[in-house]
């Protein structure tokens, strides 16, 4: 893989390879990267432009500040990501003919296995009351539910408790993504659902990093991803401690990203699994979080809904979202292109799937942005709210 970014990836032109690698932790010896470097330097330095389009597929990603960074991924290295979300699935004790409601921002195609009963599921849309989202996960019946950990709470708040016995009496586990859970939230959700919760790690970037076993560790997918935990000047911290999570995909080909700071911290957890896995076990101690603003009957719209707003609002280079303390939302918006057009083009874009999700009137105010207006000294969150109605 290596080698492949020497001969074939401009920035890795000069990467100070070794003759030969006795273990993985000569990686230490290569550079650091991060996503504002891949951003600065322009994606396509760190793309294999020769490689045939029909092997690559494009992704997009949007940090905690709505910046867009386009991901090549190598198909040939997606089917080694398909199972290892299989093997999520089966690490977990699922059964593949139990029904899953999902609540996700968009619906997703119907795959193969699918028709023919295996994996079936119902995708909720994320972007519903949160009244209208449990009714719909009661009504599906299903055998694991997947979500958002602040959706999936939102849920437990509204459902009443005739609905929550029902949707006991057919649930098995709860599976989490897209954000940091707190131990405090897992608990709260186990105790809540009446079921085992089970949460993954994973990034547009490189796809799943990690995966809890039935014995509750995270496990990562040494297969596919290499993780190391770094202190701020890139020095290995020992295992236990804090650092930055750093990590290089295999597999990848059309872009593949070594050594790349995903922006979370976290730390390898020490010792053996009880289940006999012999991957190591980490945990993400700070992550993505899931922010949101509050309209004023009380319902939530949580960032995870914006985030797919401005992945896949065509024209929309970046956005952050404010609400103030009286309730009015504002959406502070870079368009892709200069000018008149493209700016109306990506408002009116924005603000249609909005309306698509939500189904609600909410009034946005758009205010054009550029890059730096957005982060000031890099610290901006992707969505902000001072608005706090009495009763929530
Ligand atoms: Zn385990």
């Amino acid at each position: 893989m290596l080698e492949h970014c020497r001969n074939r990836v401009p920035h890795y032109a000069e990467l100070p390879l070794p003759p030969c690698m006795d273990s993985l932790d000569e990686l230490g010896g290569l550079p650091v990267l991060t996503k504002s470097e891949v951003l600065t330097k322009g994606v396509d330095d760190f793309r294999d432009s020769a490689l045939p389009a029909p092997r690559v597929r494009t992704d997009v990603t949007s940090g905690t500040t709505g910046t867009r960074l386009e991901i090549w991924h190598d198909v040939n290295a997606y089917g080694y990501h398909g199972a290892t979300v299989l093997r999520r699935f089966l690490r977990s004790g699922y059964r593949p003919w139990w029904r899953i409601a999902q609540i996700k921002p968009f619906s997703r195609p119907v795959r193969w296995f699918q028709r023919i009963g295996i994996f079936p599921r119902v995708v909720i849309g994320a972007g519903q009351s949160e009244e209208a989202i449990a009714a719909q996960v009661v009504r599906a019946r299903p055998r694991l539910l997947m979500g958002y950990p602040l959706v999936l709470r939102g849920i437990l708040r509204v459902i009443s408790p005739e609905d929550l016995q029902t949707l006991r009496s057919s649930l098995r586990m709860v599976m989490t993504d897209s954000e940091l859970l707190t131990d405090e939230a897992a608990e709260l959700l186990r105790e809540g659902f009446g079921v085992p919760v089970f949460d993954e790690y994973s990034a547009y970037e490189v796809l799943t990093v990690s995966s809890q076993c039935r014995d509750g560790s995270m496990h990562l997918d040494e297969d596919r991803v290499w993780l190391e935990i770094l202190d701020e000047d890139g020095r290995l911290v020992p295992d236990g401690q804090d650092g930055l999570v750093t990590v290089t995909h295999f597999r990848e080909r059309a872009m593949p990203l070594v050594r790349y700071q995903l922006g979370d911290r976290g730390r390898i957890v020490p010792g053996p699994c009880s289940c006999g896995s012999g991957f190591r076990r980490m945990a993400v101690t700070e992550g993505r979080s899931n922010d949101y603003i509050v309209l004023p009957g009380g319902r939530r719209i949580y960032s995870g809904v914006f985030l797919s707003l401005a992945m896949f609002s065509p024209g929309v280079a970046e956005c952050m979202i404010r609400q103030d303390e009286t309730g009015r939302v504002s959406v502070r918006l870079v368009p892709e292109t200069a000018g008149e057009a493209a700016w109306i083009q990506a408002v009116t874009a924005f603000r249609d799937s909005f309306a698509d999700l939500v189904d609600e009137p909410v009034e946005l105010e758009f205010l054009r942005a550029s890059r730096v207006d957005l982060t000031p000294g890099g610290k901006g969150r992707f969505v902000e709210s001072s608005y706090r109605p009495g009763f929530v």
